[in-house]
């Protein structure tokens, strides 16, 4: 039998398109968003989403996300460009990014988007006085710390107190009459993110009930926060055991605490958004290698090297990320018997997974690795000048190329050769 991956078979696949190959599935992404939706709308709230463009993003999924009829949320010129050149609309855009150059300040003003995020007082007047310069008036909503410590790797944690992103809490009113005072901006809300990878709602309930204490500083300051932003953070299982976050449950939870806090708070509901990256476009991905070496080290353990690694999925070494890996071709019919290493193609002890069980491995085998969506292709890079892998979309019966892979040519004709040095 082989690996099935929404209806492809993963070794047609790996024989159509070569390896390594990221593939991505559309229905995936499309059912992560609707359940977000359906979630939030069964307790009663009508939210705003926008899909974390970092997490993976091309022409394709501007396309994909814009279809599902969702926001984005951008942190850098180059994604922002992107999804302007598939002609995403602008005002579903948010421009994040703890570092703004002035390019893509005037980028996010020109295009209008839905909000630019602050992350210090000192960028206020900087979008002011770019935004009068383009005689326009730019929207922006203010990043908060919100000091919740979410319990999830240190590398992923972005809302505690000693983070470059987002506000301090005290910082907060001052900023917001700024704001209000600056001729050329006009405040949209409230902004948070505590961090990724959370599988627990206890995080979020808590930077909820933090932000809405922020609001009601605000309301009785006199500004409206019309836009409360929570960011993004929603963890998927990467491991056979592992759960799901339950997304019905969170969403019912917030509902009540958000309601609570607000009559006792007596504040208007302000309207919520999500920032979702991970999980809308994780699962909604696999890797797809070859099998390239199997050593076995007697008594020690069996490593099994595949044709990827640490340049398309920087995660493992990054992170200590763990995912769970399959051999395509083998799968179902032969029992795993044998632990083994599974390790990259890179000059460096780049383990991919440090142990798993799988049936006897062979050179020429398919491994595919599950839920690699989220932060392996937008992460990769060229390290010992390997190409990025292509990506390769399904939808339905149909499997077409959105990216095509960097061969060695395309590295090389970035090279420049000075002067002295030619031939
Ligand atoms: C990274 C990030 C997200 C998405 O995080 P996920 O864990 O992928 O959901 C959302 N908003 C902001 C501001 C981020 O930095």
């Amino acid at each position: 039998m082989h690996y099935y991956f929404e209806g492809h078979d993963t070794v047609s696949l790996a024989e159509d398109f070569g390896t390594p190959l990221y593939v991505i599935s559309e229905e995936r992404i499309e059912r992560a968003v609707k359940t977000i939706k359906d979630a939030f709308s069964a307790a009663g709230l009508d939210i705003s989403v926008y899909y974390a463009g970092k997490a993976f993003t091309n022409r394709a999924m501007c396309r994909i996300v814009e279809n599902c009829g969702i926001g984005l949320d951008t942190v850098s010129g180059g994604e922002l460009f992107t999804a302007l050149s598939t002609g995403f609309p602008a005002e579903k855009v948010i421009c994040h990014g703890s570092v703004k150059t002035p390019d893509e300040i005037e980028m996010a003003i020109k295009s209008g988007v839905h909000c630019i995020a602050i992350n210090s007082p000192a960028e206020i007047p900087v979008i002011d006085s770019a935004a009068a310069g383009l005689g326009k008036t730019a929207n922006v909503a203010l990043r908060v710390s919100p000091g919740v410590d979410p319990h999830t790797h240190e590398y992923i944690t972005t809302g505690t107190l000693d983070t470059k992103f987002g506000l301090m809490p005290e910082e907060l009113i001052p900023a917001a009459k700024a704001v209000q005072e600056a001729k050329h901006l006009n405040f949209t809300g409230l902004h948070c993110h505590i961090g990724s990878q959370i599988m627990d709602d206890e995080p979020f309930i808590l930077a909820l009930s933090i932000m809405l204490e922020h609001v009601k500083e605000l309301h009785e300051a006199g500004i409206t926060v019309n836009e409360l932003n929570m960011g993004g953070g929603f963890g998927i299982p990467y491991l056979p055991d592992e759960k799901e976050f339950d997304m019905y449950g969170y969403a019912a939870r917030f509902s009540r605490t958000l309601d609570g806090l607000c009559t006792k708070y007596s504040i208007p509901i302000p309207k919520i958004a999500v920032e979702p990256g991970r999980y809308i476009i994780g699962p909604a991905g696999i890797t797809i290698y070859t099998v390239c070496a199997v050593k076995d080290i007697p008594g020690v353990r069996r490593y099994i090297s595949v044709d990827g690694g640490l340049n398309d999925n920087p995660r493992p070494a990054l992170y200590q990320s763990r995912y769970n890996a399959v051999i395509a071709n083998k799968y179902g019919d032969d029992l795993p018997t044998d632990e083994a290493r599974i390790s990259g193609r890179s000059c460096e002890t780049d383990t991919l997974i440090s142990s798993i069980m799988l049936p006897e491995a062979e050179i020429g085998d398919i491994m595919v690795f599950e839920d690699t969506g989220a932060y392996c292709y937008s992460m990769a890079g060229n390290y010992n000048r390997l190409g990025i892998p292509k990506i390769v979309l399904l939808h339905g019966d149909e499997a077409q190329v959105i990216k095509r892979e960097q061969t060695a040519e395309d590295i090389a004709s970035f090279d420049e050769m000075p002067v002295w040095l030619e031939k």
